[in-house]
């Protein structure tokens, strides 16, 4: 048995001794961006954490915090080069422990595709991680279409995952932590229905999409959105088929913290769509993440097999 984990995240090291040393890091104060306790931890020092959590294999993606979509993009680009180039570091010092997922300037579809392409080419990425939007722009805009144009054909997996101050449900609230708990999964489910209704996933067959934290409501609001679909014109000017039909195009991966939600994704997608993602190493990542899975009483031996390595063995080829 293994396990391969796709939400796995890290904090540059360069951004870590910068805070330390009382230097800035492109354009960030020292101290600017809280650290979990973790997160600053060293490549061997995050080993021995996942052989205690009996974790094989970290496909590392750079904390959202540094996706710097909101700043100049040389900026974003010199940013987003310096967390890809640490990333491959890990993956070329431990290569058998971790597999990288690229943060790209996605403010710039141009400089994202070459930064992507960088990633798949020349770091041996297996794709990148992506905000649910750009700075408010959905990726159903035309714009975006290069982009997918360009993953699709490099065979990327996109890792869609938000940027917590960006949540849309900070305009009601944020207390309570309800950005996250509430937002994350909120966010998600626009970001399905932007690629669906928008006709990015038909325009882009072979497109790989993830969507993390188990595509938050997508799943339980698919019913409504297919009823939408129906009596909406609107709603079907990008696509003849029900939202529905989409569902298993995408992957999810298995954070819900509850297991009747995650048998319920399973049921709904297909085992083959989810795969194991712990979000290490925030505080709200699965403690105890294989053993989590390996104690659920509703799934078989095979479907647990199939979330924690098989799929993303296969899909990523690890
Ligand atoms: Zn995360």
């Amino acid at each position: 048995m293994r396990s391969i984990d796709i939400h796995a995240h890290s904090t540059p090291q360069s951004y870590v001794k910068a805070t330390r040393d009382g230097k800035e890091w492109h354009g960030l104060k020292p101290g600017q961006l809280p650290i979990a306790p973790r997160a600053s931890w060293n490549p061997e020092q995050r080993i021995r954490d996942m052989d205690s959590l009996g974790v094989d294999v970290h496909v590392v993606s750079t904390g959202s915090p540094f996706y710097f979509y909101d700043r100049d993009i040389e900026v974003t680009k010199a940013s987003s080069r310096e967390c890809n180039d640490e990333v491959h570091q890990m993956t070329v010092d431990h290569p058998t422990r971790f597999a990288g997922l690229g943060t790209l300037p996605m403010q710039d579809v141009n400089a994202a595709v070459a930064e992507l392409e960088r990633c798949m080419t020349q770091l041996g990425f297996k794709g990148a991680m992506i905000d649910d939007h750009v700075n408010g722009k959905q990726y159903d805009e035309p714009e975006f279409e290069p982009f997918w144009n360009a993953a699709e054909e490099m065979g990327a997996m996109l890792l869609i995952h938000q940027r917590p101050s960006q949540a849309s449900v900070r305009h009601r609230t944020t207390r309570y932590h309800l950005p996250n708990t509430i937002g994350n999964l909120v966010d998600r489910a626009v970001t399905f229905a932007s690629f669906v209704f928008g006709g990015v996933m038909e325009r882009h067959p072979d497109l790989r999409v993830c969507l993390s934290h188990a595509g938050g409501y997508t799943c339980y609001g698919i019913g409504r959105m297919d009823r939408g679909w129906q009596v909406r014109s609107e709603a079907r000017i990008h696509i003849d088929k029900p939202p529905s039909a989409y569902l298993s195009r995408f992957w999810y991966d298995c954070l819900t913290h509850s297991e009747e939600a995650l048998r319920y994704v399973i049921d709904t997608v297909g085992v083959d769509r989810v795969v194991f993602g712990t979000d290490w190493p925030a505080d709200m990542a699965i403690d105890w993440s294989p053993a989590w899975i390996l104690g659920l009483e509703s799934l078989t031996q095979d479907e647990k097999d199939a979330i924690l390595w098989k799929n993303l063995e296969t899909l990523l080829n690890i």
